[in-house]
């Protein structure tokens, strides 16, 4: 038996009614629609079962994965023998602290923390209500859309620290928000539980027709009838990602089931079958190609995991840069997702 057996084991025996499931296909939960097997999938209702979960898995020396909705990452086909991870899907409570501002759990999708905000009359979160991902994946990824980002909404963010297993407040000026990035990336074994979000007293209509015209602009321009992970890559400072990789005539290119969106150069879609070697060879077609014809490195934003990934008590809580380098790739750049 080896230190995840006797944790699972353990964490089983002492919290018996968690929903935890080992051999957890990834595909049924990431948006991609692809990913084989995790060891352990488990899903703590609050944070209190949360922590209960980590100082078992710490006594055992093992760090969880902590994810949300699984939308902006990408699982290996082969699995992830080595990983516990733990889902925020259960943790969403949510509730008005004061007129202005919102308390939400991990969990909480941003496209509920946005209604709520609305029928509450408070504005500001409007960008936030078609993006897929939770509270704890947002403010991690400092998510953005429609000149609006986590960091212009949130106050302060709870994280649990799970080396120390202690809960920091961390206010807006320590979170270190940037695009699409922020300090909980580099912060080894941090989980994001809550966050508080101070917003604008507005008006109830005129915020959910600004919500219901971004959802519009969003279905008109973006593939949402196939799975994926939203923009592939982030916006190269200066350049808009989509516009460079339709330049380079990349529209449409598939490698296996991956296709470059046709609707959205900046996607990369599933069809049907597509494997994740199938979406890692395109992304790096597309990146090498860019790179030739125009000299412009573009980075993943989607968060990509090779089969032999596994926290340690130093990983970073986000592998955000599994592609490294500037320039062309070559295989040896993606030799940590290959068999
Ligand atoms: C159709 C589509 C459209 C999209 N549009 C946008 C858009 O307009 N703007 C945008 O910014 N993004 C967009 N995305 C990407 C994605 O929805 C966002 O990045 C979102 O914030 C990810 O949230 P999540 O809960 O799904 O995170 P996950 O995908 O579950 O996780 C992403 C990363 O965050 C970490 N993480 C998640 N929860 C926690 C937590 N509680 N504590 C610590 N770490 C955590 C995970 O370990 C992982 O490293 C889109 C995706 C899709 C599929």
């Amino acid at each position: 038996m080896d230190a995840l057996d006797s944790a699972v084991k353990e964490i089983r025996e002492t919290l018996p009614g968690l929903p935890l499931s080992e051999e957890e296909p990834m595909a049924k939960h990431s948006s991609f629609r692809i990913g084989g097997p995790v060891r352990a999938f488990a899903v703590p209702e609050d944070v209190t079962s949360f922590s209960r979960i980590t100082h078992i898995l710490k006594k055992h020396k093992l760090m969880p994965m902590v994810v949300g909705n699984c939308t902006n990452i990408l699982f290996p086909d082969e699995g992830l023998k080595d990983l516990f991870i733990i889902s925020t899907e259960r943790m969403t409570r949510m509730f008005l602290l004061d007129d202005s501002r919102i308390y939400a759990e991990a969990g909480v999708s941003l496209s509920k923390l946005a209604s709520f905000s609305c029928q509450h009359s408070l504005a500001g979160l409007e960008f936030a209500s078609g993006i897929p991902g939770t509270v704890g994946g947002g403010v991690l990824m400092n998510a953005g859309a429609y000149g609006g980002e986590m960091k212009d909404v949130v106050e302060s963010v709870v994280s649990y620290y799970l080396p120390e297993q202690k809960l920091y407040e961390t206010p807006l000026e320590n979170c270190g928000f940037g695009y699409r990035k922020s300090a909980f990336q580099t912060m080894a074994g941090c989980a994001i539980v809550s966050a508080v979000f101070r917003l604008e007293k507005g008006d109830r209509d005129e915020i959910a027709a600004k919500m219901k015209e971004l959802n519009e602009r969003r279905r008109e321009k973006q593939p949402l009838d196939l799975p994926s992970a939203g923009s592939a890559f982030k916006r190269p400072e200066g350049y808009f990602a989509a516009k460079l990789i339709e330049e380079c005539g990349l529209k449409g290119y598939t490698t296996g089931g991956a296709m470059v969106s046709e609707k959205h150069a900046g996607f990369v879609v599933n069809t049907g079958n597509a494997c994740s070697h199938d979406v890692y060879d395109l992304m790096m077609h597309v990146r090498n190609t860019v790179w030739q014809m125009k000299g412009i490195e573009l980075v993943p934003e989607i968060v990509i995991l090779p089969p032999d990934y596994k926290l340690t008590d130093d990983s970073p809580s986000a592998p955000l840069h599994i592609i490294s380098g500037s320039g062309p790739l070559s295989e040896a750049d993606f030799s940590g997702a290959k068999e």
